[in-house]
């Protein structure tokens, strides 16, 4: 076995434990909620957790894909659990939460994708904590008719869908998803619903070249994707993907400066970037604006 690559010294993260921590921690179990925090060993969560953020995981840990760089278990998921919805709505109350992030495994199993259960998870959010902004993040409902407008019908304030990558990438890295579709759906949340904020994000360190990234951004923008996030991707284990390349923080700034210069609102590129990474933050800054 080769040792995993040794980290830059600009990835660097804190050591979860502090107090804030610990509440978030006592309030996710207690509530059995599976966060993506966890599930994708975020290098994060000592930070995010410290001050009460939490990326929450719903229809189950089991996921119907196997994409290569992600931790999640790939299998025959579970049935619903039908209080999930109820659930994480207490926790995102007790939390006090100013802005939630939810995302899910992919539910190729349900015939709607599990389009029902995010459009539930929103309304249940609404009803008991009116002033959460909430920001999904969805899987891409491909050959699931109809899925996007019962999502879109319960009003996210951000709808996020990943890229993940460039697409030259896709048969390696996100094998099951189709780049064109991805762009496709973003676009349609716009058409059904102009006042929802659009959100997708990659991960760079994978191969991929800067042209590719830049020609990326332009195909976010011709869909009117509102808010883009970068960051680096790191190996979860040896079993997936590798890390070909540490993108040095000059070169973040780099795409984030070329980023608001296409016309995005919102842009976080960062080494430790992650897709719901300060997403509270810039979208209560962009508000206030
Ligand atoms: Fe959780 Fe997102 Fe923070 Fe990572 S960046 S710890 S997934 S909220
Ligand atoms: Fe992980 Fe999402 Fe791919 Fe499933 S679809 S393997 S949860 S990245």
């Amino acid at each position: 076995d080769q040792p995993l690559q040794r980290k830059p010294d600009w990835i660097r993260v804190k050591a979860p434990g502090s107090p804030g921590w610990a509440e978030t921690n006592r309030i996710v179990k207690e509530n059995r909620l599976v966060t993506v925090c966890e599930e994708a060993g975020c290098p994060n969560v000592g930070e995010c957790w410290e001050k009460k953020h939490a990326t929450f995981m719903i229809m189950g840990d089991t996921c119907t894909r196997a994409c290569a760089f992600c931790n999640v278990k790939t299998g025959m998921p579970q049935a619903l659990d039908a209080q999930e919805p109820e659930n994480i709505a207490v926790a995102v109350a007790k939390l006090g939460l100013e802005h939630v992030v939810v995302t899910s495994v992919d539910r190729d199993d349900l015939e709607d994708g599990g389009a029902q259960h995010f459009a539930d998870v929103i309304r249940a959010i609404r009803a008991r904590a009116p002033a959460t902004t909430i920001e999904i993040l969805t899987p891409d409902f491909l050959r699931k008719p109809g899925a996007l407008e019962i999502v879109v019908a319960a009003r996210p304030d951000v709808f996020n869908h990943n890229l993940e990558t460039v697409p030259s990438k896709y048969l390696k890295v996100r094998p099951g998803a189709r780049y064109f579709h991805s762009i496709r759906l973003l676009q349609q949340v716009k058409e059904l619903d102009p006042t929802i904020f659009t959100k997708s994000g990659i991960m760079v360190g994978l191969g991929e070249e800067r042209n590719e990234v830049l020609q990326l951004m332009d195909d976010l923008r011709s869909a009117e994707v509102d808010f883009l996030t970068i960051g680096q991707y790191l190996q979860p284990t040896r079993k997936h993907h590798p890390v070909i390349r540490y993108v040095t923080p000059d070169e973040f700034k780099a795409y984030q400066t070329t980023a608001y210069a296409k016309g995005f609102l919102l842009v976080s590129a960062s080494p430790l970037t992650r897709s719901s990474y300060h997403a509270g933050d810039d979208f209560a800054r962009l508000k206030a604006a």
